[in-house]
């Protein structure tokens, strides 16, 4: 089979990532962590320098040149990421400090005044912490309540069972666009379709999806799509929330400060318009153009060339990581990126993890933020080796080997 890099492209795409270079414990370091944080390619890392060094000022503030400078290329990214997730307007996306910011948001400026007893916020058994337990929150609130679609026992949404369950009683519905666990890509556009057929607003979780597919919100018809920076090779603190222009109009501000006012007066303060309404505060400025040149560099690769180097890693960790005695995949959806959660029989997933780090292979062990999911599982933590586009098949290689020797060891 021929690959979608040659050895020589894959030496020039992990070029641009400096950290790969590292040892850890002596070893040259294989970075398998990338749903946890992404590396930042020189692209960003030298973006930020030289915001700091050259163009540092608050935004939206000064008439100064410096302040002008700074406010232009904070606002260039809200272009950047605009034009990235497809959105109608640039109005329609707010900045955020990542996807739990966005939710949020959502949460108690949108879903908290429209709830009430009776009430229920639909989610499913698969998502992140951040996806459920805002929505914990605003419901001990107002007396509603949060339910979950199941999901199959291959890490499947069972999509028929979301849709069933989008029954008048829903105010708001949020699902995760790609398990941070499972790796499932879930069918955000068909879910979008059945929930606006019922007039129910949907959320998508697009954490794990943009750093892997091409997104188009307006593809997927949803109403809120929430992402992180960090998670697309950018600096931490940044993300974003879209949503249609009409919810964010009909939303009142949930932090209140300085940028996001018209006039304020002690007999009452007028707002500003979306996005600003919703970014009180000075934001991590220098972190967000460093963000819009990290969807610069991804785009400069192409999401859909990502996207098919990661299969084939995946199709590659997968066949090996199954022919190891004992190891048990947790999610083998049809549809799913590079991820990959599992268990090797009588070993702890923190022993794994802590043996493969002495050999410089760093993955996570743990629940990975999703209590519900390891409760449908029935397991305490997993072991999860999460690649991207800069990991390569030599890597996958030198991981597999190390899990086999330390089975043999621990067995
Ligand atoms: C990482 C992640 C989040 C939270 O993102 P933050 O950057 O910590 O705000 C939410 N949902 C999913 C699916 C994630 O993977």
């Amino acid at each position: 089979m021929s690959r979608t890099l040659t050895p020589a492209d894959s030496q020039r795409i992990r070029a641009d990532f400096p950290l790969l270079d590292r040892t850890v414990h002596g070893k040259p370091l294989v970075y398998f962590d990338n749903a946890n944080t992404a590396q930042k390619p020189r692209a960003v890392i030298e973006t930020v320098d030289r915001f700091y060094r050259h163009s540092n000022a608050n935004v939206a503030r000064a008439v100064h040149a410096l302040g002008e400078e700074a406010t232009s290329l904070y606002e260039g990214a809200r272009d950047t990421l605009a034009r990235f997730i497809n959105a109608d307007a640039r109005d329609e996306v707010i900045l955020t400090s990542g996807t739990t910011q966005a939710i949020n948001l959502v949460a108690y400026s949108y879903a908290l005044p429209r709830l009430g007893p009776g009430d229920v916020i639909l989610t499913t058994r698969m998502e992140h912490h951040a996806n459920i337990v805002p929505w914990q929150l605003v419901c001990a609130r107002s007396g509603a309540t949060v339910k979950a679609a199941p999901i199959h026992a291959n890490g499947e949404l069972d999509a028929e069972a979301f849709i069933q369950m989008l029954t008048p009683e829903v105010k708001l519905a949020a699902v995760t666009h790609v398990s941070n666990v499972l790796g499932t890509i879930n069918p955000v556009a068909r879910l979008a379709r059945e929930a606006r057929r019922r007039g129910i607003p949907l959320l998508v979780d697009g954490s794990q999806a943009a750093p892997h597919l091409p997104i188009d919100v307006r593809a997927i018809g949803c109403d809120f799509y929430a992402f992180t920076g960090h998670k697309l090779f950018g600096p931490t603190g940044t993300g974003a929330l879209w949503a249609r222009r009409a919810l964010l109009e009909a939303m009142p501000p949930f932090f209140g400060g300085g940028e996001m006012i018209r006039e304020v007066r002690f007999e009452g303060t007028t707002f500003a318009d979306p996005p600003h309404r919703f970014e009180a505060g000075t934001p991590n400025i220098a972190g967000f153009v460093g963000l819009g040149a990290a969807i610069d560099y991804v785009q400069g690769i192409g999401l859909e060339r990502i996207g098919a180097i990661e299969r084939e890693l995946l199709e590659h960790a997968t066949s090996a990581l199954q022919a190891v005695p004992g190891l048990r995949i947790f999610g083998t959806a049809p549809d799913k990126a590079a991820v990959i959660a599992f268990l090797i029989d009588g070993v702890h997933a923190h022993d794994l993890g802590t043996l493969l780090d002495h050999e410089g292979i760093a993955v996570r062990s743990g629940h990975h933020c999703a209590h519900p999911l390891m409760q449908f599982y029935g397991v305490p933590a997993t072991l999860r080796a999460s690649l991207s586009f800069y990991n390569t098949h030599e890597e996958i290689d030198r991981f597999v080997e190390a899990i086999s020797r330390v089975r043999r060891l621990l067995a």
